[in-house]
């Protein structure tokens, strides 16, 4: 059982997946779900929209309705700070890359 501070710490990972893939396509909740399952996250639908939702709420991410084969969807791409954040995420990840090793 992950404890609130392993938690926290792979939450900062789960937010530039989020807003890599954001920077790549439009996408929706349960696509990326089953993304971030892909890659190791086990996380479920009521821990990731809070997630999205912050993310929206601190300017990141935008959100807009869609309508596909007759359903409402929310999908969430990303805006032009979330580019900047990203960028610099990037940069971070890779200076934390050739301190520990990657
Ligand atoms: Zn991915």
């Amino acid at each position: 059982m992950e404890t609130k501070v392993i938690r926290k710490l792979f939450l900062g990972f789960i937010q530039v997946h989020i807003l890599f893939h954001a920077s790549q396509e439009p996408f929706f909740g349960v696509w990326m779900l089953e993304e971030l399952q892909r890659h190791g996250y086990r996380l479920s639908a009521g821990t990731l929209y809070p997630i999205l939702h912050d993310l929206e709420a601190g300017g990141l991410l935008k959100r807009e309705q869609r309508v596909v084969e007759g359903r409402v969807r929310k999908y969430y791409t990303i805006t032009a700070k979330g580019s900047e954040v990203l960028e610099e995420a990037k940069r971070k990840a890779r200076e934390l890359l050739k301190e520990i090793g990657g």
